[in-house]
């Protein structure tokens, strides 16, 4: 069912959602509107009650609607096709209602306006923006239903809405900075703040090493070339270096030959997510920590991708030695170096750097390229005495039980094991919803001393070891 826009005309704001859900097209009366109306349902109310505690806005101060104007079936995504079908009535939306600020919800409606940039680049971030030759500023939101799936997202969604206004547009650039092969050792003084470093390549097939110590220029030493290298080594040596998910470079600097044994590490990656824990933007997504959206959200700088580099094929492990190349390479060592002075100046940096325990780093590489290692003779040895235990004590039940007059007990029935305690005499104090006395393991604390009760506690936390956690693991395991 089609659900019309509200809101008045024009509107110097305007909030764009993705399509109608089953609430906005059918349920429209319990929600108090008299005709089917965007935004009403579960995720419209998450968003206009944040919208009023972080912005002071209502949804009166908008003109509401969405990109796709019909409900989808089973609220599943909009396909290309509907999305470009629904873009020209969107554009003479915009063109009537004149707005000043577009406030975007979720990853299609953003894209309608600013094209195609992920949700974890732009997110809470003004940006610039035209439709039909009318300029306004875009500020996109992650959508409030992705805060209903996944908790995470709330932190997210109310950073988002805070910055509402207050942040200036986002003007990032593409404008690279100096970067050059060192194929002889490069002036470079003795003492700098820290040194950016960052590798490509493979540990079996390392490509080179990339390195800023300003920020401002970059110089890259490609594999081959032993004798760079070797100087790098030792002009490093006391130095503070930054990475950024340094686990990942060192074993190719490693094959470089670049042991960073005892030297003082920083990470930016981990300093973001420091960061991104006390603002409450709260994405732990991979995608939010990875450079290239760091260096646009941090410094507005847009870093190139090494897959969109000519000549470029991570299937055969080629990268070859081209200037776009050494651009790419060099920027994300400048962008490192940049990110680690922002989070140095909101204190982020502890005045302590850290030493990688080298030897664990081959164990942790391991761990993240095939998964956690089981001992699986271990595994199934401890899985068997756990099982033997079960039974052993399951038995010694029944034979306490029997004692009782239960000739067939069975541990896991509630009456049975109330009228058991009932024969013995223990009072138990808890009670059911429906008042009988209660059977819970916390209810019969106060008895664990008496020898049933300290059986059927043993027996319910093996039954739970085996069933709850050793069965899956298992099945996991296969
Ligand atoms: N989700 C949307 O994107 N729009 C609505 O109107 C309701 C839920």
């Amino acid at each position: 069912m089609r659900v019309e826009a509200s809101g008045s005309v024009p509107c110097d704001r305007m909030l764009v959602a993705e399509a109608p859900g089953h609430d906005e097209q059918f349920n429209y009366r319990a929600y108090g509107f008299d005709e089917p109306t965007p935004l009403i349902g579960k995720a419209g109310q998450q968003l206009w009650s944040d919208m009023v505690r972080f912005t002071g806005l209502g949804r009166d101060d908008f003109y509401v609607t969405n990109l796709i104007k019909s409900g989808l079936p089973n609220n599943r995504d909009p396909k290309p096709r509907e999305i470009s079908e629904a873009l020209p009535e969107f554009y003479d939306e915009v063109d009537r209602v004149k707005p000043k600020v577009v406030v975007t919800a979720g990853a299609f409606a953003t894209k309608a306006v600013l094209g195609s940039l992920s949700m974890a680049l732009v997110h809470g971030l003004p940006h610039r923006a035209s439709i039909a030759g009318h300029e306004f500023i875009c500020h996109p939101i992650y959508h409030p239903a992705a805060g209903l799936h996944n908790k995470g997202f709330l932190a997210a969604f109310a950073y988002d809405l805070q910055r509402l206004g207050k942040v200036e547009p986002w003007e990032p650039s593409r404008q690279g900075a100096p970067v050059r092969w060192a194929e002889v050792p490069p002036e470079c003084p003795r003492k700098v703040s820290h040194v950016a470093v960052d590798t490509e390549g493979w540990a079996e097939k390392p490509w080179g090493l990339n390195f800023s110590f300003d920020g401002k220029t970059a110089y890259v030493i490609p594999a081959r070339n032993k004798k760079v290298l070797g100087w790098f080594s030792a002009w490093l040596v006391g130095k503070r270096v930054v990475g950024h998910n340094l686990l990942h470079d060192i074993p190719v600097l490693r094959a470089l030959g670049v042991d960073l044994t005892g030297a003082p590490c920083h990470d930016t990656q981990v300093l973001a997510y420091h960061d991104m824990m006390r603002t409450g933007s709260g994405l732990l997504e991979a995608e939010a920590q990875n450079l290239g959206t760091l260096a646009y959200r941090e410094l507005g700088l847009v870093l190139n991708e090494l897959q969109s580099c000519v000549g470029v094929d991570f299937s055969t492990q080629t990268i070859p030695y081209t200037d776009e190349v050494l651009q790419y390479a060099g920027m994300d060592a400048i962008a490192t170096w940049r990110l680690f002075e922002v989070y140095r100046r909101r204190g982020l940096v502890e005045t302590e750097a850290y030493q990688i325990d080298m030897g664990q780093v081959p164990l942790v590489e391991s761990m993240i390229r095939h998964g956690l290692p089981v001992d699986d003779d271990r595994a199934t040895d401890f899985y068997m005495s756990i099982v033997e235990e079960r039974s052993a004590v399951k038995a010694a039940l029944r034979t306490e039980a029997a004692s009782y007059g239960n000739h067939d007990f069975n541990p896991g029935s509630h009456p049975q094991v109330r009228a058991i305690l009932q024969r013995i005499g223990l009072r138990v104090r808890k009670r059911t919803k429906g008042g009988l006395a209660s059977t819970s393991t916390k209810a019969l604390v106060e008895h664990v001393n008496e020898d049933f009760v300290k059986l059927l506690q043993r027996y319910r936390q093996l039954d739970k070891l085996k069933g709850t956690y050793l069965e899956p693991l298992f099945e996991e395991i296969q």
